[in-house]
């Protein structure tokens, strides 16, 4: 029998686990909250078990997160991990501090298939889906490093968006789990406001998560018609705005929040216009949303500029005239290439990395600039 790793498995499925080894249902939420709520890894070390069960345990189960390959803190308090997935393969976990929260953000593929061409994990190629356990492994390895070894303190993390690698609903047997852990009192114990999925527009799989475990939704628009998205948001070809839109009307009835977050990336000349901001404004005047601008962060080869500061402001404010709710994004962890679009790096420095950490000379404790 091989050893499974509880963190693939959430409440449910941990439980009919534990049945299967021959004990009651509830030993799993006790298990679940030494994992999750103390960050436990060891079952010796699981006190409130019985000897026998801790014995069991330790021969068909393991608590295994991937391995941090490289750990920095950015000026701004940002701090990066860079983690080993297997097969030359790093995904990044971004901790974003802020005065009233402190959000994780996470990965959900080593790459990703729908190659919008302006973000660097898209440029990498799809490598593969992440388990459930590397997925929510992330929120428990932050988590516990961010604790700094303390047990029994209140939770460090605040928020968790799935805005790292990956196209989360390209990878939704696996991310479905990880999301319902993070939601649960006797794991991460998140409100759904709180914890944000980023999609690109699988809008077949927006209907599913509805259904299955509404959280709050950003929807990655980036453009104000059918014939731009194509060219930046290749899966738009697929599911193009007006099911797009749809889609996200329906979503807002059942969500945590009653908005969706459209975010929109600035790109000098290419889709920041003020017709393109009133084309813009048409287009989702009918979706109760607010609009986040992120101005575009550049990566080698990608041939795409960030608009201007002004640019982006008089952008905003022709949204807000049209009576939108604008945001933009500050931009953080520059200087980790923590920012968003900038993770992982590209797949030379990648391999180099890879190399590098092969021969163990990557530095694997964090390193404050
Ligand atoms: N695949 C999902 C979630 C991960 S990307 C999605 O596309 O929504 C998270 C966000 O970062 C998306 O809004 C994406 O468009 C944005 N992004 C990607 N590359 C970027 C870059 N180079 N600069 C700024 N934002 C970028
Ligand atoms: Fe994938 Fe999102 Fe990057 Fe597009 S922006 S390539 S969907 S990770």
């Amino acid at each position: 029998m091989t050893r499974v790793n509880l963190l693939d498995f959430d409440s449910a499925a941990l439980a009919a686990w534990v049945e299967s080894i021959g004990e009651k249902p509830f030993r799993a939420r006790q298990l679940l909250r030494s994992i999750h709520r103390r960050g436990a890894q060891d079952f010796d070390s699981m006190s409130d078990l019985a000897k026998s069960l801790r014995a069991k345990l330790s021969e068909h189960a393991h608590v295994t997160t991937p391995a941090v390959l490289n750990d920095s803190v950015s000026d701004d308090g940002t701090r990066k991990w860079l983690l080993d997935v297997g097969q030359s393969n790093a995904i990044e976990t971004v901790f974003i501090p802020e005065d009233d929260r402190a959000t994780l953000c996470i990965s959900t593929q080593a790459g990703c298939a729908v190659n919008c061409s302006f973000c660097s994990t898209g440029r990498q190629g799809f490598a593969r889906n992440l388990t459930t356990a590397e997925i929510v492994g992330q929120l428990w390895m932050a988590e516990h490093a961010l604790r700094a070894g303390a047990d029994e303190v209140d939770r460090v993390i605040s928020n968790v968006v799935l805005m790292g690698m990956g196209e989360p609903l390209q990878n939704y047997d696996a991310v479905l789990p990880a999301l319902r852990l993070m939601l649960d009192d006797n794991a991460y114990g998140l409100s759904r406001r709180r914890v944000t999925l980023s999609t690109s527009g699988m809008v077949p799989l927006i209907d599913r998560l509805a259904a299955d475990c509404p959280v709050a939704l950003a929807v990655s628009l980036h453009a104000s018609n059918d014939a731009l998205r194509d060219d930046l948001v290749p899966l738009n070809r697929k599911y193009p705005l007006r099911q797009l839109l749809a889609a996200c009307r329906r979503y807002v009835k059942v969500a945590p929040r009653d908005f969706v977050t459209f975010e929109y990336v600035m790109l000098d000349g290419v889709n920041d216009s003020d017709t393109q901001a009133a084309e813009l404004a048409a287009l989702v005047h009918d979706v109760p949303c607010k609009l986040n601008l992120i101005p575009f962060n550049p990566f080698p080869q990608s041939g795409l500029q960030r608009s201007s500061p002004q640019r982006i402001r008089a952008f905003a404010h022709h949204l807000m005239d049209a009576g939108l709710i604008v945001t933009t994004r500050k931009t953080r962890g520059d200087d980790i290439d923590a920012a968003c679009g900038q993770l992982a790096g590209d797949i030379r420095d990648r391999t180099r990395l890879n190399e590098r950490a092969a021969r163990k000379t990557i530095p694997i404790t964090a390193s404050v600039h």
